[in-house]
């Protein structure tokens, strides 16, 4: 056992030097702390420090108290605090480093060691419109995947720029009354000069905007890049369905490109871990859409945060999204499926203040507290068995009198004595501020108690997103999936795969069905041999789009 974890150690070390391998400028780092205030999070600085000092000599460690002339000097009240570079930037990190809060230490040491990260022109031109100090806040946790990309966006513009924007990366762990001061029930969470801007992580142009008007900007993307772009397949979705599209259709010789307005790897990337997916005994779910989006990459362009709007009839079809328009020969729409709501008071009002969709991003915040997971399948079992595992105190609280969930899962839930109110409907989600009780009724007797809780996690299915399909007009299935047959919906040159279009939400089975779609037996063939021309007489297609799509191939 101490064997293993020795190994593991030293890859991690491993990893962090390569990592930090050819960092051009030095960066002094300085730690404050306090003693009999937060030491554990002191001593978790220290040891990270220690492990960075140890890997690179750019890296210069200086430990001060918080009783020292230059706390004072540099504004530092809570313990621990990191300065990275103070003479230089204005950048705080308030905690420890731990889980994936390593991600963002380790981006912060690359950009300040290596130069000021790229923006592009787009953002450059934004950053460059804002001349009044700015004080950005970010409240993070170590087991938030969405963090570091949150995190990054404020780094690059306190680097950028040092003279006008401050930045302090506050850990909600080590620093609760913090958190709940600025109600940072759910992170990332953003604040400019203390205004709410971002609730969750944000494209860097809509970051930037946000940090601009000091407001949250959810719409009106800038413009940036070419304005139209010509391409075989566009795939809408960077889910397992759409990234295994990207690599099989772009390995057929098809210029593929893929969007996603939002994360990569949709609903994976907020599941705690997969254990049955082929080839991955154990894997949290982030850690396999890192590793499919770093495959697909190899093969596809991935637009990021940039949202289709609607897809025209062709021939070709336009996508045109909220920066520009792609001419394409095929659209394979891979939206996936979205959480239900539950729809009962308080859901809304008390949404990031307790109530949340997602046990891995705000799990680790009811550490030690109570709340319920509401819902009966595999989705709710597992979240409330990572919860449980997280020293969270969770009741499963499903409507039905028997759960749906995998006998393995529900076992697992006896196991681990998580208690489960059968027959329990919650019917109104009650506090002031945050959540504080919430009502229930069962449902034979319909007498009705109340549960003192400071959480609920919410996982009762999805909801398929349908918006585009619907607009291009495709057919939907009576239970609102997209109708398809072999990939193909109803309007020519538009195809479906993954959860949108129904059938057994698997991660193994989207990722096959966004290569079956993507592949010879899916839209390659069909470019290559339009269904629609013979089967419908209809000349759907320009006559020589047939060299466009067997270019690179003998026929
Ligand atoms: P499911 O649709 O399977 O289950 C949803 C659950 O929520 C059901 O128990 C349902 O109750 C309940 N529910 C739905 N609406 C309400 C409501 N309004 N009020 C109260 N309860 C409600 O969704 P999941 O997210 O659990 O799973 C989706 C798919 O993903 C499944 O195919 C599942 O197998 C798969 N999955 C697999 C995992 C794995 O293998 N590791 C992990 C997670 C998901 P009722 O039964 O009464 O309708």
């Amino acid at each position: 056992m101490k064997k293993s974890t020795e190994t593991q150690n030293e890859h991690d070390l491993k990893q962090i030097a390569k990592q930090l391998k050819g960092l051009s400028r030095k960066i002094p780092i300085y730690l404050y702390s306090e003693a009999g205030v937060n030491d554990v999070f002191s001593e978790e600085a220290r040891s990270a420090l220690s492990v960075l000092s140890s890997v690179t000599e750019m890296i210069t460690v200086h430990e001060h108290g918080l009783n020292d002339p230059s706390a004072e000097k540099w504004n530092v009240v809570h313990s621990p605090t990191l300065l990275f570079h103070p003479e230089r930037y204005r950048i705080k990190w308030i905690g420890a480093p731990l889980g994936e809060e390593w991600r963002i230490i380790i981006e912060t040491l690359v950009l300040l060691g290596n130069g000021n990260g790229l923006y592009d022109r787009e953002a450059a031109r934004i950053l460059d419109r804002i001349q009044t100090p700015r004080n950005l806040k970010v409240f993070v946790s170590g087991s938030c995947l969405y963090c570091p990309q949150q995190a990054l966006n404020a780094l690059k513009a306190a680097i950028h720029k040092p003279e006008l924007i401050s930045l302090s990366i506050i850990d909600t762990k080590a620093n609760q009354k913090l958190a709940a001061r600025y109600k940072a029930h759910s992170v990332p969470r953003t604040y400019v000069d203390d205004l709410l801007i971002a609730k969750g992580a944000q494209p860097e142009e809509l970051f930037l905007l946000s940090v601009e008007k000091k407001s949250q900007q959810t719409s009106s993307l800038p413009e940036k890049g070419e304005s139209e772009v010509d391409t075989d397949l566009v795939i809408v979705g960077a889910g397992p369905a759409g990234l295994s599209a990207g690599i099989y259709a772009a390995r057929s010789g098809l210029g593929t490109v893929v969007l996603e307005k939002g994360v990569l790897g949709g609903q994976v990337a907020t599941t705690p871990v997969v254990e049955n997916y082929p080839g991955m005994k154990q894997i949290g779910g982030q850690a396999l859409v890192d590793i499919m989006v770093m495959h697909a990459q190899e093969y596809v362009r991935i637009f990021q945060g940039e949202e289709v709007i609607e897809v025209l009839p062709g021939p070709p079809l336009t996508v045109r999204t909220d920066r520009r328009s792609f001419k394409a020969n095929a659209v394979l729409l891979a939206t996936g499926a979205v959480n239900k709501r539950l729809d009962v008071p308080g859901e809304s009002r008390l949404g990031g203040r307790g109530v949340s969709y997602c046990s891995t991003c705000d799990g680790f915040f009811f550490r030690g507290q109570k709340v319920i997971m509401i819902g009966g399948g595999d989705s709710a079992a597992t979240e409330a068995l990572h919860l449980n595992n997280i020293d969270v105190d969770v009741t499963v609280v499903h409507r039905k009198d028997s759960l749906k969930a995998q006998d393995v899962l529900v076992q697992q839930l006896h196991q681990n004595n998580i208690p489960i109110l059968y027959n329990t409907e919650v019917m109104e989600i009650r506090g002031k501020h945050s959540v504080e009780e919430v009502l229930l009724m069962n449902n034979r007797t319909k007498e009705r108690t109340t549960l003192d809780v400071q959480g609920v996690f919410l996982a009762i299915g999805y909801n398929p997103a349908v918006e585009l399909a619907r607009k291009a007009g495709l057919t939907l299935t009576d239970e609102g999936y997209i109708q398809q047959e072999n990939y193909r919906t109803t309007v020519p040159g538009i195809y479906t795969a993954g959860d949108v279009s129904g059938g057994f939400k698997q991660i193994v089975i989207a990722a096959g069905q966004g290569a079956e779609a993507a592949s010879a037996s899916g839209i390659f063939r069909d470019l290559v041999n339009p269904y629609w021309k013979t089967e419908r007489g209809n000349h759907y297609w320009h006559p020589d789009a047939i060299h466009i799509y067997c270019r690179g191939y003998e026929l």
